[in-house]
């Protein structure tokens, strides 16, 4: 049986013509003389609505025990002619000729009642929240940025590549990692000393899913130039944030050639280049998404409410250049703002100290009101491949400081960090006598080394979250409602 779906029957709308569609059934409604069906097939976040006459089975309408059957939930496939709606709502509907019924959803059973559910109520069900009006309009919009993330690459030269997601280098340092292994749980080969043998392990050493493409991204960008990958990342980061996810989608690219200004150019072109393509694609949407967040606002004490909307807000943010400035300036602003001076802050700031994400709220909330791209942090805090900068950071006022890197971290609001990235060390001797300070060993990584041994290159590149844009985007308050599964302590049940 041929079908159209709801959002080209609602763009094209041929009234006069018999169409069929086939969806769930958001929410019944009866009247003496007709029943109201408000069909939803995914495709759009609207519903088209069809309207079954009713009276005696003689006069061709559909008996009733045929009608109880749809009900909220149920799949169901509906013939009749497109005309134009009488009630308010809609433009179209449809007149119910035929209706076939693939699944019934037993009513007093079915957990999404037509009303509004909290969202952690929807994470229990997360295999039935793709059919709400919310988590469909997150999982279109999440779609779009995928493929604007992917045209953008593409538009721009970079070549996707697919870096491992079994590793076995455990030298990077950006989180705690997640191991693979065949070996029995309860009986692993023991060596001499009585410690697991990796050697007896599938790959004959130990290994772990990745937390970050980047290494072999670096191996890619020094022969091809400009790459990015985009896919799955872990880390068993015991942190139950609204920021973070054990099993999340990251986007880096590496480019040959760059360096951190040019880095920091890429970045702010690449975000502002998918956010607007969102908001020309997914029109409908993210003005369900405003709504809903104007509804949430209107609940929330006076000085919480936001002062733009979230339409706003991503318009603000395409049009808007990024505030750049050293992680020296931003300690001075952040050391001399009044959070910091009533003692606000839940941890202090000084010069060498990470920032918090309540320290890189401020900064972009509060103080600069837009997106800010800090630069030249301090080596000690920063991952050992990041290039060295010339000299010590030295403030307005003469103070001398530590020793900084070229690195780079885009900071949003409500979200804080979004992307991190750096120059990296091109220096051979430089990279292997800081490895050697952090504790790393040059020979585990002897393959990353030799692209410094042979035909080094100045290069840099950076790492997106996906779900942390996504979660910008949609302007939703928790990662685990901007993935369709999502993995956290405790939580993998879908
Ligand atoms: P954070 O300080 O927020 O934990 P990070 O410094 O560990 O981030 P990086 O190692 O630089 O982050 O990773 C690059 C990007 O990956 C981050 O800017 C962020 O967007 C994203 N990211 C990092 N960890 C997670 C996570 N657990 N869940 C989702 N996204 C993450
Ligand atoms: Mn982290």
């Amino acid at each position: 049986m041929s079908y159209q779906s709801i959002q080209q029957l609602l763009k094209t709308s041929p009234v006069g013509t018999t169409v069929t569609v086939k969806g769930w059934v958001r929410t019944k409604r009866e009247s003496k003389n007709a029943t109201f069906i408000a069909l939803n097939d995914g495709s759009t976040i609207n519903t088209i609505q069809a309207v079954a006459e009713r009276g005696p089975a003689e006069a061709g309408l559909l008996p009733e025990e045929t009608l109880k059957l749809i009900t909220t939930g149920a799949c169901v496939a509906i013939t009749g002619q497109l005309v134009e709606s009488q009630g308010a709502g809609q433009s179209v509907e449809i007149k119910l000729e035929s209706v076939h019924i693939y699944g019934p959803a037993d009513p007093d059973k079915y957990p999404l009642q037509p009303k509004r559910h909290s969202l952690e109520f929807l994470r229990e069900i997360a295999h039935l929240r793709p059919r709400t009006n919310t988590f469909s309009a997150i999982l279109r919009i999440r779609h779009a940025l995928a493929f604007a993330v992917h045209k953008y690459f593409n538009d721009n030269g970079f070549y996707y590549l697919h870096t491992p997601i079994i590793t076995a280098s455990d030298a990077e340092g950006a989180g705690e990692m997640f191991r693979v292994t065949t070996l029995s749980a309860t009986k692993p080969p023991l060596t001499e000393e009585g410690k697991v043998d990796y050697s007896q392990d599938f790959f004959g050493r130990e290994t772990n899913l990745t937390v970050s493409g980047q290494l072999e991204g670096e191996l890619g960008a020094l022969a091809l130039g400009k790459v990015y990958t985009f896919g799955p990342t872990f880390r068993a980061e015991n942190s139950n944030t609204t920021r973070h996810l054990a099993e999340f989608w990251m986007i880096e690219p590496e480019m040959a050639f760059y360096e951190l200004e040019d880095n920091m150019n890429l970045a702010e072109d690449f975000v502002k280049t998918v956010i607007r393509y969102a908001l020309q694609h997914c029109e409908d949407d993210l003005t369900f998404l405003d709504n809903r967040l104007k509804e949430e606002e209107k609940s929330k004490k006076k000085e919480e409410q936001s002062d733009l909307s979230l339409l706003e807000k991503l318009q603000f943010v395409i049009s808007n250049e990024f505030v750049r400035l050293t992680y020296t300036d931003a300690i001075d602003i952040l050391a001399n703002s009044k959070p910091a001076k009533k003692k606000q802050f839940q941890y202090e700031v000084s010069w060498g100290v990470d920032l918090q994400s309540e320290h890189e709220r401020y900064l972009v909330e509060k103080h600069f009101k837009k997106p800010v791209i800090l630069t030249n942090y301090p080596r000690d805090i920063k991952a050992f491949y990041m290039k060295q900068d010339d000299a010590p950071a030295t403030n307005e006022r003469g103070e001398t400081f530590g020793q900084t890197v070229r690195a780079m971290d885009v900071l949003f609001p409500g979200i804080g960090e979004i992307i991190g990235g750096s120059q990296r060390e091109d220096d051979l001797d430089k990279l292997t006598t800081r490895m050697q300070e952090v504790g790393i060993d040059p020979e585990a990584l002897w393959w990353y080394l030799d692209t410094r041994r042979f035909g080094s290159a100045p290069h840099a590149g950076f790492g997106l979250g996906f779900e942390r844009l996504v979660l910008f985007v949609t302007g939703m308050g928790n990662i685990r409602d901007v993935i369709p599964f999502p993995r956290a302590p405790k939580q993998a049940e879908f």
